[in-house]
């Protein structure tokens, strides 16, 4: 039978599977043709020798009859999930060589369920980025517009699903890395409460904010994948209990909307239009809309650029060029680690590394990083209270569509605003989804843009609900 993979839904593809019109082996060799067809925009990094092995053992699963929704799925993995015995190099020269030995909680989930690992896919070097120019090796391109990026750091695994060649795809999020590349290339992220989803086996960026959630082209499909990855996992000390109490579900009637915020200077006057279009449409669907004030969204990017380097400095010690990784020889120890971090690291990666150390040194440390930890606090009091409000809180997934390749990448704070709408989330630890919203046209290209819902701790599913109803009543233009 023809596939149109680009359009393959994964509920769409287990019917198919199970009803033995399809078999994994037509699914993959499809996934493998499209992920051929689209190698030039960089997203993979590898494609596995032994996806028609994996394929063979999913097929096993279906035709025994124990076939899960993600049997057969072939999945795009970002380059620092580990995955036993394949590479995992976080798209730096650093881990260029480094295989991992053990399989990450999510990979393990995802291979019990019998997911096909098609490849590792590229990143921003450690996921430090929000446009995949920082990786070690070669920028990705947006499926959309080949001039423009696919967003990062997760813009690899959003680009491979986008373009068809995978069916779903795993990003890390720690300040927006899977919803703003999600919003770029016009398909589905979730970014899952702090401590739903194990981070043992991902390679760490910043501990406090980390997150690994899906990709995928319905709010369905990400369910379906996130219901697989979550539980909770003992070699992460931040993993919830399965019985840790939360609130039964309740669906979700209010959407609050801090207007104030969104309204902020720099942000493109198309991504409001859809935006207010896009609130509209959940007004007829049912929804009340209210503003609320939350002053204290405004504070999120400085808090994250002081908390994550931080974090990234404390946790990228490590890679000294002696215990693993890349090293460098020179003359004595300190011009050992001196060399192989410096040649090691790419030029980001270095300047957060210096950031983080100067934020945590003795003379510095109660005056940025212990300040940033008090307004992470009041941050969380701010939607606490406004959850006791609203149900959910919705904003633009990014305060621009995508944007050129090179446009931003010799500004580092212009880079840094692009997380304007995506960081106070994993501050506060709370979930979020990136629904596609619609796209707006520039130069012949059709740029997707964004929504993004906001949920209390543990409420996944008021986003599930509200995704879906907005994918019902959305604009028919969607790419
Ligand atoms: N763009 C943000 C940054 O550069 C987010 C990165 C991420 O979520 N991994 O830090």
């Amino acid at each position: 039978m023809t596939l149109n993979i680009k359009q393959l839904t994964i509920k769409q593809a287990h019917e198919l599977l199970v009803t033995k019109k399809m078999s994994v082996l037509e699914l993959v060799e499809a996934t493998l043709k499209e992920a051929e067809a689209s190698r030039g925009l960089n997203a993979y990094l590898e494609i596995f020798d032994d996806v028609r092995t994996q394929a063979e053992v999913a097929q096993k699963m279906i035709d025994e009859g124990c076939a899960t929704f993600l049997a057969g799925i072939p999945f795009a993995m970002k380059d620092n999930i580990l995955i036993k015995g394949k590479v995992a190099s976080a798209s730096s020269k650093m881990l260029e060589n480094y295989v991992a030995t053990y399989d990450a909680f999510v990979t393990k989930k995802l291979r019990d369920a019998g997911a096909v690992f098609v490849g590792r896919t590229n990143m921003d070097e450690f996921a430090m980025g929000g446009s995949t120019e920082n990786s070690a090796f070669g920028v990705t391109k947006n499926p959309h517009d080949k001039t423009r990026v696919p967003g990062g750091s997760s813009g690899g695994s959003a680009a491979a699903l986008a373009a068809g060649a995978a069916l779903a795809a795993l990003g890390t999020d720690t300040g927006g890395s899977i919803r703003q590349p999600a919003a770029f290339c016009g398909v589905v992220g979730l970014k899952p409460t702090y401590g739903s989803v194990s981070r043992s086996g991902l390679i760490a960026m910043a501990s406090s904010l980390d997150q690994a959630g899906p990709f995928a082209k319905t709010v369905e499909d990400a369910e379906i994948i996130f219901d697989c990855i979550k539980g909770h996992d003992p070699m992460d000390s931040t993993s919830y209990p399965d019985n840790f109490p939360r609130k039964d579900f309740k669906k979700p009637k209010v959407i609050g909307v801090p207007t104030e915020f969104i309204r902020a200077k720099g942000v493109d006057p198309r991504v409001l239009q859809n935006f207010e279009t896009a609130l509209e449409q959940m007004k007829k669907a049912g929804y009340e809309v209210r503003e609320i004030s939350l002053p204290s969204l405004a504070l999120g990017l400085s808090v994250y650029y002081i908390l994550m380097p931080a974090e990234v400095s404390s946790n990228l010690a490590r890679l000294d060029g002696v215990r693993y990784g890349y090293h460098a020889d020179s003359t004595n120890l300190l011009e050992d680690y001196m060399r192989s971090r410096g040649e090691g690291f790419g030029c980001e990666v270095r300047r957060r590394i210096l950031l983080g150390t100067y934020v945590l040194s003795s003379g510095y440390y109660d005056a940025y990083y212990n300040r940033a930890c008090a307004v992470r606090e009041t941050l969380r009091d701010g939607f606490t209270k406004a959850f006791e409000e609203v149900d959910i809180i919705a904003t633009p997934t990014t305060p621009t569509p995508a944007f050129k390749i090179g446009e931003k990448s010799q500004d580092p704070l212009q880079m840094y605003l692009a997380d304007i709408f995506t960081v106070p989330v994993n501050i506060a630890g709370v979930p979020a989804i990136s629904i596609p919203s619609g796209v707006v046209e520039e130069g012949g290209s059709k740029l997707p843009l964004g929504i993004q819902f906001i949920a209390p701790n543990f409420m996944e599913s008021a986003l599930f609900a509200a995704g879906k109803d907005f994918e019902k009543v959305r604009d028919s233009n969607i790419i």
